[in-house]
């Protein structure tokens, strides 16, 4: 079965599949695709750059964008009879791909990454930083350490994660005038992980990649790997 994407972009993608002559070798129901995972590009320098759909990662294929492969993980893609050869085509890409060009990755290296719920709470451990318990997304938000009404800015570096409860009993308030501790410091993800943060269907070899590039020292991450 060839899949038919009604989004824009993934059309796209799918035309110059076809314009390479492999349109056939997708073959994967939608729903799989779905769970299937990301792949994680790099730059021609090896710098981690973003994850891309198995789709983008078929299309940099297709244009022999791919220079290089790192991953330990292979996933093919099959599709349909060629007519001419009477044999079944796929297409095969790794979970980890550096892509020809400019390297771009190393240029946006020192970037501060977006600021989101869901990735903030990841770098935090779903910990309130005031009580120290641990909660599901639903029940976190994100914490303001010098509160906006009184100057404190929407940054990495000022937002904890805290739980409902502590919010609101700190209201308003600087730790310090809320009488509440800081259980740990807030820190800004460089572009490795938030990259690890950004994506819950990390492969093994993805993540010791991504790893080898998270500063030990600050990444709250890496100790809960340990
Ligand atoms: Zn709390």
């Amino acid at each position: 079965m060839i899949l038919t994407y009604r989004r824009k972009g993934i059309h796209r993608i799918m035309q110059a599949i076809e314009v390479a002559g492999i349109a056939d070798a997708v073959a994967v129901c939608e729903a799989r695709a779905a769970m299937l995972p990301l792949i994680l590009t790099l730059d021609m320098n090896g710098a981690p750059y973003r994850w891309v759909t198995w789709q983008h990662a078929c299309f940099y294929y297709a244009r022999n964008l791919v220079a290089w492969s790192a991953g330990d993980e292979n996933l093919t893609f099959y599709g349909g009879i060629s007519r001419a050869t009477g044999r079944r085509s796929s297409i095969t890409t790794n979970s980890i791909i550096a892509i020809r060009g400019r390297p771009v990755a190393s240029r946006g290296w020192l970037q501060v990454p977006p600021l989101s719920n869901r990735e903030l709470f990841q770098r935090d451990r779903h910990v309130c930083a005031y009580c120290g318990n641990g909660y599901a997304s639903q029940r976190l938000t994100r914490e303001h350490i010098v509160p906006l009404s009184q100057g404190g800015l929407d940054l990495w570096m000022n937002v904890v994660t805290a739980c409902r409860a502590c919010n609101q009993r700190k209201s308003g308030r600087t730790p310090e005038q809320a009488g509440m501790q800081l259980l740990y410091a807030p820190y800004v993800p460089n572009k490795a992980e938030y990259l690890i943060l950004s994506n819950r269907r990390i492969l093994h070899d993805q993540m010791d990649f991504l790893a080898k590039h998270v500063p030990v020292r600050e990444s709250r991450l890496l100790r809960r790997a340990c």
